[in-house]
């Protein structure tokens, strides 16, 4: 049981607001924060004493955009574009079981508070809809493991296929009938589990929290956009959908719409406060600023843009515009891990490829405010995580200065985001309790995990085999259409090998 009052002594505390590294006592209430203050600040007799010796005290880190469902297809596909991964994303993570979809969170969880996450928001794939069943069991294991989630139940009612002007038309047969088998759900099915899913939905919500998440616009039918809109408003929930993260969906968003991505869902009404556009990379001036004026927010995902070769998102200028910008992981079947460290290093070296003068990179302290407030105001968690201070959740990660990364101790904001690679993520405090102790975890019995899902992994892999079959003989024709469209040009550049970044 967590103690009433805890005091955490004779740490450093990491604050992203003042930009400080601070000797500070920590005095804990329940779940939160009740005190911050100088090294021997007056605690009561009662409260538990937790010695931070040599820890720096990191607000817990918030990852603003993962899928939970990757969790067990990390390390598929080499060199894959995004296009070759949604072609390839039937067979790697398809035919998940309700079983398969608990244990996939608690996998996703494990790994992100291994390395120093207390929160995440999840876009976790719902097949053939939505529902209330799935979605509770991803919010039990996130609940397990302890960390805190919004979850959003990612949905198409288009196929990948379907989406892709001309792209059925480019396939020959067998191929074409195979993608021509292949059916999303219709939106009103989707938005009637999201119905039940609001109005019953079973947990704590400062714990886990629902959220919607049409995935894709050009995955979406514009009537599916719509309802996810107002059933958002109606029940106060986030909305979290990937915009702009491929040069070939501007460029095919472009064609379908007549206008940027950015602009159609604007013109849907579709941005605001509670939306978050997952990637942002192929994002004009315009669709820039078009965020900023409605409040929205940005989840950039550095690592996995690079590993899809989707270009760099222009965070700065986003950050400039008075965007809202958190960091992700994405899913682990296209980022490969759930390490929000090294997240944020990506974030700081990414920024340095668009722009040849420093002061508009993004530094240590950019990238930690993105990974810990930022997060937390995509969460709908502002003033409640993202910092250690009074009123706020005590989600703190400790991280070990001993570890070799601090050694010698310079600069430990520098060193955190430069130096460390994640392992230096000692333990981690959520909600006031210790969900990971010295690198072990107290909430679940991780040996037992790694049986389990290599189980269901190897399941997954005989269950989907044909259908891998059928795919990796269309991925070369997928790929070969894609390519060709996203060559057509497109009026922002996000790739160095346009010439201009
Ligand atoms: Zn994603």
């Amino acid at each position: 049981m967590t103690a009433t009052r805890q005091i955490i002594r004779n740490g450093q505390v990491l604050d992203p607001e003042r930009r400080t590294v601070e000797a500070a006592d920590i005095l804990i209430q329940g779940d939160a924060i009740l005190e911050l203050g100088p090294p021997g600040l007056d605690a009561p007799e009662d409260a538990a004493v937790i010695d931070a010796a040599d820890r720096l005290l990191m607000p817990g880190l918030v990852n603003a955009h993962t899928h939970g469902h990757g969790s067990l297809s990390k390390g598929y596909g080499d060199k894959w574009s995004l296009e070759l991964l949604l072609n390839a994303a039937p067979w790697i993570g398809g035919g998940l079981t309700l079983e398969g979809q608990y244990l996939a969170a608690r996998l996703n969880a494990a790994e992100m508070v291994l390395k120093g996450c207390t929160a995440a928001y999840d876009m976790f794939f719902q097949f053939p809809e939505a529902s209330l069943e799935s979605i509770s069991a991803v919010a039990q294991g996130y609940t397990e493991v302890g960390i805190r989630a919004a979850i959003a139940p990612m949905m198409a009612d288009t196929t990948f296929y379907q989406a892709i002007p001309g792209l059925l038309d480019s396939l020959p047969e067998p191929h074409r009938a195979h993608a021509e088998a292949l059916q999303a759900a219709p939106w009103e099915a989707h938005i009637e589990g999201c119905r039940a899913l609001l109005q019953g939905w079973p947990g704590d919500r400062d714990q886990v929290r629902p959220a919607l998440g049409p995935t894709i616009p050009m995955h979406c039918t514009d009537d599916f956009i719509l309802a996810c809109r107002d059933l958002a408003w109606d029940y106060e929930v986030g909305l979290q959908m990937h915009l702009g993260e491929s040069k070939l969906q501007a460029v095919a968003g472009l064609k379908r719409y007549g206008k940027s991505l950015t602009a159609h869902l604007d013109a849907l009404d579709f941005l605001g406060p509670n939306f978050t556009g997952a990637h942002s990379i192929w994002l004009d001036d315009d669709d820039v600023q078009r965020l900023a004026d409605r409040g929205a927010n940005v989840a950039h995902n550095p690592g996995s843009n690079l590993r899809l070769g989707n270009g760099v998102a222009p965070a700065r200028r986003m950050l400039d515009a008075g965007v809202t910008v958190g960091i992700g992981t994405d899913g682990s079947s296209s980022g490969d891990h759930q390490n929000m460290v090294e997240a944020m290093r990506m974030a700081a070296f990414a920024s340095r490829l668009m722009d040849i003068e420093p002061d508009s990179w993004l530094g240590s302290w950019d990238v930690l405010r993105a990974g810990t407030l930022g997060g937390a105001a995509l969460l709908g968690m502002a003033g409640q995580i993202g910092r250690i201070a009074p009123g706020y959740k005590a989600d703190i990660a400790f991280v070990d200065l001993t570890n070799v990364a601090f050694v010698p101790l310079n600069d430990a904001a520098n060193q955190i985001v430069n130096c460390a690679d994640g392992s230096a993520i000692d333990s981690v405090m959520i909600g006031g309790r210790m969900v990971l102790q010295g690198r072990r975890f107290t909430s679940l019995n991780f040996d037992e995990l790694r049986r389990d899902a290599q189980v269901m992994a190897d399941t997954l892999r005989s269950r989907n085999a044909d259908t891998r079959g059928q795919l990796e003989a269309m991925a070369e024709y997928v790929s070969h259409h894609c390519v060709g469209l996203a060559c057509e040009g497109y009026h922002a550049h996000r790739r160095i090998d346009e010439g201009r970044a």
